[in-house]
């Protein structure tokens, strides 16, 4: 099974629409051209290995940036031939190269020392972890980067906020040319409820603070760091009315001051940020939460992410979430309460 869920993975990234999205996701390219073409110190002469190369974009850009030797690896063998072709139409045959593979499957690196400097690759899914291929990334940074080498980015936060009824776009359903179409919306809160829905947040549609959930160093992270649960606790945004109807997830990715000493990067998928294909994820409250922004009473839970099991692309995020009153203190014992 978990074979035939690569192959469909793979085959999914051998068209050219999905790579013309990420492309033209200004906030996405440009972050990483930024962080490989604006790094001087980091990208001179590096060695570099772009893992899950696509087009080829990443492994240009570090070229172009200075780098002797890049290698680009794709599991999808069309688009490894389209990486090839487009590095050669650029002229920069003499410096990358592209293999055609999964990088698991690499034996040995084609640079001096068989090791790289810097190790990029854009692998974020959806909620970040969603069809990651982190897997791949942390396993290609243990076996091919220096000790201290760069892996770009090298930071990645997830983050949550309340969202109000707008949030997962079901409140559109609840007058459309003056009917109420109350029907399509149950349907779709009922999935809503199981499978978390991927769709652009507007700033305005958050009912409390932001907070950050959880933060990844993957410099030194491990594969079983992924499986995480954490606490939140979410003050009403002043001036924000209403309910908390859904707990909406985004996350960013940093090319910190650590590796990038002449120009860091953050690329942000939040609300408030340009607008990026990764959207936002919602998780829909099966029933919504009283906030009061006069007296602070907040929304607090625990989300865990866990790797399914069976379907290794696949990401199970569990939610639990209470109204937390003016005077309770532990998210703790709010959970344990509204549990019993
Ligand atoms: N770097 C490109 C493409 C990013 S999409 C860009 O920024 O535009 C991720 C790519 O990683 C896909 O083309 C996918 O086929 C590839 N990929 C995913 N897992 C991989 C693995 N284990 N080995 C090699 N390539 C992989």
């Amino acid at each position: 099974a978990s074979a035939r869920v690569d192959a469909a993975y793979f085959e999914s990234y051998s068209f050219f629409d999905i790579h013309r999205d990420m492309l033209s996701d200004k906030a996405r390219t440009e972050a990483y051209q930024a962080a490989l073409e604006q790094n001087p110190q980091l990208m001179q002469g590096a060695r570099v290995l772009d893992v899950g190369c696509g087009t080829g974009i990443l492994s240009m850009f570090a070229a172009r940036a200075g780098a002797s030797r890049v290698v680009g690896v794709d599991g999808s063998s069309r688009i490894a031939e389209v990486a090839r072709q487009n590095v050669l139409a650029n002229g920069l045959g003499d410096r990358v190269s592209i293999v055609s593979g999964r990088v698991e499957a690499v034996e040995e690196l084609d640079v001096p020392g068989s090791k790289v400097d810097v190790l990029v690759s854009e692998w974020m899914g959806y909620a970040l972890l969603f069809e990651s291929m982190l897997d791949s990334v942390l396993a290609a940074r243990d076996r091919f980067l220096v000790p201290g080498g760069a892996i770009l980015p090298d930071q990645a936060s997830i983050y949550v906020a309340g969202g109000g009824p707008a949030a997962g776009g079901l409140s559109f359903w609840d007058e459309v040319y003056g009917f109420s179409m109350a029907p399509v919306k149950g349907t779709l809160q009922a999935a809503a409820e199981r499978e978390a829905l991927v769709r652009l947040v507007r700033a305005e549609d958050l009912v409390t603070e932001p907070q950050n959930l959880h933060t990844f160093d993957l410099a030194t992270m491990s594969c079983a760091d992924q499986d995480f649960s954490a606490t939140f606790q979410l003050r009403p945004r002043p001036g924000s009315a209403g309910a908390c109807h859904a707990i909406v997830v985004w996350f960013d990715t940093a090319f910190s001051l650590r590796f990038c000493k002449d120009r860091p990067v953050v690329l942000d998928t939040s609300p408030t940020g340009q607008p990026t294909h990764w959207a936002q994820t919602i998780l829909v409250l099966r029933e919504a939460l009283v906030l009061d922004a006069a007296t602070g009473q907040s929304v607090c839970g625990r989300l865990s992410f866990n790797r399914n099991k069976a379907k290794h692309r696949s990401l199970d995020i569990t939610l639990q979430v209470a109204a937390m009153r003016v005077g309770q203190e532990s998210t703790e014992d709010v959970l344990a309460s509204s549990a019993a």
